[in-house]
């Protein structure tokens, strides 16, 4: 359970007791931790004893007094895969996927909202509102539902079917905007104010980046599990990888693993040392990139922002300083991908390894080859990359076209097949 929230740009602290958006400068409010009383408790072994595989596991460094505080659907948790070294993938030596889509609602937003909905239920909010144009909305529709409150999800009215569907199905008051995700978010804000719903935009309240932080504790698991599987686990260290490949809209997932990192350096658990952080972007939508390449301490709107990557249409982000802070303190890089390359990302991650990713996790596969080409990093480093969601809430960009039909009634049907 936290101590305290203070704002990310004054340090200036705020009440923990009840509902809280932003700071009185317009930043984002961040949690903090009696670090020093748990350290004795809150071991990588008493972690790892534990039975509950979901991100709750962690939940000295999240907002409940008690794990079963929890609005939980299984968040986190997800898998560590090793990349085959086959094809594309051939060159890297020890390349991984932080498989998101495992999560309820296919994709990381889950990890977020169970942290928020849990927070903002137990201060009293009976309804939660946002703005989304993808995945968030799904993952709020569903946590809202099993909170037993109300959810306004406002979605400009190009947002992929899927997402509009399932937050439908999942019982949320579903409004389509003629208009960006600013636009909706505007209304939103007006809607807070009339209505009395909780805001629940990305950073605008404290905890989604509670949630989503978890990635960064879980990594730390992951990795020595996977390079070191043959040590007794408790004998294991925790370790990170050398570079880390995010890929970013309002940069919460970022911003929380960082955070995450400094965590549990002051529990003890890991050294000083860090990954490189890598922000990836797509062309059509790339705020941080053109900010990190000016030097830039902040970032403006993105004019005309438009990728198939939904995740990644964010123009203007209230988290913008602290990405780059992030990339400046990791020694990292901030890239661009095209819609055609992240696509094609999409197309070898499936074929080579398995995994249907989201085109955000398309965008990294893509912009890891890209850099190490460009001779950035090396194959033989520990990489990370991030699957963000599910490819199946993208189906509409895949048309698989005319398929073989067979007349199953016709004996020779299967003639032609040459396997
Ligand atoms: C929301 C989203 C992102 C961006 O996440 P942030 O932490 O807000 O930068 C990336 N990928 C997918 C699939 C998303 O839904």
């Amino acid at each position: 359970m936290h101590q305290s929230l203070i704002c990310s740009r004054t340090g200036q602290e705020f009440p923990i007791d009840r509902l809280q958006n932003l700071s009185f400068v317009g930043k984002p409010l961040l949690a903090q931790y009696g670090l020093d009383a748990i350290r004795n408790t809150f071991t990588p072994s008493a972690v790892r004893a534990r039975s509950d595989r979901s991100m709750w596991r962690f939940w000295e460094v999240l907002p409940v007094s008690s794990p079963d505080q929890a609005i939980s659907l299984g968040e986190g948790g997800t898998p560590l895969l090793r990349c085959h070294r086959r094809g594309t993938f051939q060159p890297f030596e020890q390349l991984f996927i932080k498989d998101e889509s495992l999560n309820p609602t296919g994709s990381f937003k889950a990890r977020g909202m169970s942290a928020a909905i849990t927070r903002a239920v137990a201060l009293g909010a009976q309804a939660v509102a946002l703005p989304s144009a993808g995945n968030a909305a799904g993952a709020a529709a569903s946590y809202a539902a099993r909170a037993g409150i109300g959810c306004y999800l406002f979605m400009p009215e190009d947002t992929p079917p899927a997402n509009i569907v399932e937050s439908v199905v999942g019982g949320a008051h579903v409004f389509l905007v003629n208009g960006l995700i600013s636009d909706c978010g505007k209304l939103v804000r007006q809607g807070c104010e009339r209505f009395g719903w909780f805001d629940l935009s990305t950073l605008k309240e404290p905890f989604r980046l509670e949630g989503k932080k978890t990635m960064g504790y879980e990594l730390a698991f992951d990795l020595v599990d996977a390079l070191e599987p043959h040590r007794p686990v408790q004998e294991r260290k925790l370790q990170l990888p050398d570079v880390i490949f995010y890929p970013t809209g309002g940069g919460t997932g970022l911003i929380g693993m960082w955070k995450a990192f400094d965590e549990m350096e002051q529990l003890g658990w890991i050294g000083s040392e860090r990954p490189h952080m890598v922000v990836v972007q797509a062309e059509g939508c790339a705020p941080i990139v053109r900010a990190y390449r000016a030097g830039a301490d902040s970032a403006e709107l993105f004019p005309n922002a438009q990728t198939v990557a939904a995740g990644l249409r964010v123009p203007a982000a209230v988290g913008d300083f602290l990405m780059l802070d992030v990339l400046r303190a990791s020694n990292g890089i901030a890239v661009t991908v095209s819609d055609v390359d992240l696509l094609q990302g999409v197309d070898e991650l499936a074929t080579q390894q398995g995994v249907y990713a989201c085109p955000e996790g398309g965008a990294v596969w893509a912009a890891c080859r890209q850099l190490a080409t460009q001779g950035w990093l090396s194959p033989h480093e520990r990489i990370v990359l991030f699957n963000t969601g599910s490819g199946l809430k993208y189906n509409h960009l895949f048309p698989v076209g005319d398929l073989p039909r067979l007349d199953h009634q016709d004996p020779r049907c299967l003639d032609n097949i040459i396997d």
